[in-house]
């Protein structure tokens, strides 16, 4: 590894978004002796509250994206609807890690399908959709039941509805978008075991490391658990990993990304989406890993060496929605229990308030 291209410990990385994901990159990132530069529109961001640096205003203000650009030595985000004339702009001065092309592909589930289905990679069938016309005709190859998302923007199930009849399709069609001439895709409904994902981290050298696959449960379209490691066959684990570094390869990645995938009955993976950045279902590496995803997406975007992806041990990670993180308390007083709380002020129902691991015997 060229020593040149590394970013040392003492520089400063800026961070697109002000959540929880960017603020445990900069609690990891500031153990290693970095200090991040959140840019958010938001005041009081969880993120920018343990950050060495804020700044607060829209993501198209030019004159203060060129400030945030001389004030850091590379950005990467923890949120990917950062608008792509963002990450473009701050890419003509300073490196942007992933890239603008990766986070173009991830921002659009058509674009997004098409580039995995072009490695040969599986996803569920799906048709581009701009009209009611065309949503007729899908629906004769697709068929029902099937789910109708929204091309961009969707997080947590919102902005998609699950079809069973000709007439749920049309209300959704008119929910959805109506007549504002945005893009939904239509997705034929896969028939999954369990859903799962994997996480993938890529240095600019091109080293690739891959941390094994979990298993994810879903309350409301909301992440509740994931459970380390996923009830699969190796051979299915190794397939769910393989799919992850081949993304990761054919990306050019630069940085770490989130794969959620289905699982079959029969063992076959099918990739649902991607993140550009480190995911909900990679809580569990900050207690029950050798390398954190959050320190491993340092790493990568500062083109650090990658650490190691082996668990530590089975382990369960469980977020805490809304008022369930009131029970910090009694969460403490659990000897197995890690508590990672975000420092949100408004326990708002469904919210990401927390988190807890636990590593299991
Ligand atoms: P998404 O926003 O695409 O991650 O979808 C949210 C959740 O909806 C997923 O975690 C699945 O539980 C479910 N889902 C989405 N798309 C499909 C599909 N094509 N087949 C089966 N379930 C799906």
């Amino acid at each position: 590894m060229s020593a040149d291209r590394r970013l040392a410990p003492g520089s400063r990385i800026g961070i697109l978004g002000g959540g929880q994901l960017g603020r445990m990159l900069a609690l990891d990132a500031a153990r290693l002796g970095y200090a991040c530069h959140i840019f958010c529109p938001e005041p009081d961001a969880p993120a920018a509250l343990v950050s060495a640096a804020n700044t607060v205003a829209a993501y198209d203000d030019e004159a203060v994206l060129a400030a945030f650009a001389a004030a850091v030595d590379v950005v990467t985000y923890e949120f990917e609807n950062v608008p792509a004339a963002t990450a473009a702009f701050l890419a003509e001065r300073l490196p942007v890690r992933p890239g603008p092309k990766v986070l173009s592909i991830c921002q659009n589930r058509g674009r997004e399908k098409s580039f995995l289905n072009g490695l040969g990679i599986e996803t569920a069938p799906f048709a581009v959709i701009c009209t009611r016309d065309d949503l007729k005709e899908a629906l004769t190859t697709i068929g029902m039941p099937s789910v109708l998302k929204t091309m961009e923007l969707g997080y947590d199930g919102k902005g998609q509805r699950m079809l069973n009849t000709p007439d749920e399709a049309l209300a959704a069609f008119d929910a959805l978008v109506g007549d504002s001439g945005k893009k939904l895709i239509l997705e034929g409904l896969i028939d999954f075991a369990f859903e799962a994902s994997v996480l993938v981290a890529r240095n600019p050298e091109g080293a690739v490391a891959c941390y094994p696959l979990v298993e994810n449960r879903h309350a409301n379209h909301i992440l509740k658990e994931t459970h380390v490691p996923a009830p699969a066959s190796p051979q299915t684990a190794v397939s769910g990993e393989e799919i992850a570094r081949r993304i990761a390869e054919g990306l050019a990645l630069e940085g770490l990304i989130g794969v959620e995938l289905f699982v079959t009955q029969e063992g076959r993976v099918l990739v649902n989406e991607m993140a550009p950045r480190p995911h909900n279902s990679g809580h569990w590496t900050q207690d029950a890993a050798v390398t954190s995803q959050f320190e491993q997406c340092v790493r990568a975007v500062c083109n650090l060496p990658l650490g190691s992806t082996v668990a530590l041990g089975p382990a369960v990670m469980t977020n805490l929605l809304g008022d369930e993180a009131h029970d910090w308390l009694a969460i403490l007083s659990d000897p197995k229990a890690k508590l990672h709380l975000y420092g949100k002020a408004e326990a708002r129902a469904g919210r990401k308030m927390g988190h807890v691991n636990r590593l299991l015997d």
